[in-house]
């Protein structure tokens, strides 16, 4: 049995793009208002022009969700226009790829910035407004942070990228034990491979020698994959909480 979202306000980091815009559409078909976050407003308004096609109803946000007043002024921003929120989905990243020894170190303050201080700063101003929401008649609110199977398996030329995704690990697990009791929901969502923009931000030679490393055959995940699987979690009734999805393509190693 799944619940409706109308009446409901998500917010989704990230929208503008791959997991984000998919989540977006998902959660607006079953009828959440979406707040729509990302820095490129030329591709938000595109989303949520596909979020109106499809009878939704979105507010664009661009902000720079590593500046900690941009982070706090979107969420306030959503949820002064909407008049609440009952939904944060924390999805943007980046993952930039390649050996510790001799890293570019500005790769490295990006990834932390936006995989790590971004998440955090979007959680900390959304967090009373998800707790206020959870004592309504829907009687929960959601966290919903994307991880990766790279936040459970490290592997070589991944380092900085586990590192983040890792401490997504643990910071859900910890907001889950503070929230839990008054109805806030934490799940974490674990995708392998997914077809997006998020690989062209790897150095060339970097992206080559990654190649095959999921496996010869591994297929790989749509963005739409890991859309509906947010919107499963968001969707169960208020007594189930599903807290960690790990979704791999077929034939991934
Ligand atoms: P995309 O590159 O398509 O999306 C990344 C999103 O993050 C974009 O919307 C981008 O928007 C946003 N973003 C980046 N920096 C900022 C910032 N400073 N402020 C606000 N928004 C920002 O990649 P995906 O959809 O694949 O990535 C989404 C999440 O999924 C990430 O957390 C990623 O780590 C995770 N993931 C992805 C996998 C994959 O294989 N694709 C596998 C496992 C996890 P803009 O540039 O407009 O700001």
């Amino acid at each position: 049995m799944s619940t409706s979202l109308s009446g409901t306000v998500a917010l989704v980091t990230g929208a503008s793009s791959g997991i984000g815009a998919a989540t977006a559409i998902s959660l607006a078909r079953e009828g959440a208002a979406v707040g729509l976050v990302a820095r490129r407003k030329d591709r938000l308004d595109e989303v949520a022009e596909l979020v109106r096609n499809a009878g939704g109803t979105a507010l664009v946000v661009d902000a720079d969700i590593t500046r900690a007043e941009q982070a706090a002024a979107a969420v306030h921003q959503v949820s002064d226009h909407f008049g609440r929120l009952d939904i944060l989905v924390n999805n943007a990243g980046m993952m930039l790829l390649g050996p510790i020894e001799d890293a570019p170190l500005d790769e490295w303050d990006r990834m932390v910035a936006i995989n790590v201080q971004g998440l955090l700063y979007v959680t900390h101003a959304a967090l009373p407004h998800l707790l206020k929401a959870a004592e309504g008649p829907r009687a929960t609110a959601d966290v919903i942070n994307v991880s990766s199977v790279a936040g459970r398996q490290a592997r070589r030329g991944m380092g900085v990228y586990n590192l983040t995704k890792h401490g997504v690990g643990a910071f859900s697990e910890s907001l889950r034990q503070e929230v839990s009791e008054r109805h806030v929901r934490v799940s974490l969502v674990e995708p392998g491979p997914v077809s997006t923009e998020l690989f062209s931000h790897i150095r060339p030679d970097v992206l080559q020698q990654s190649k095959g490393s999921f496996g010869a055959n591994a297929q790989i995940l749509l963005p739409e994959d890991i859309a509906e699987t947010i919107t499963f979690l968001v969707t169960r009734p208020a007594r189930v909480v599903v807290n960690e999805v790990l979704v791999r393509p077929d034939a991934s190693l």
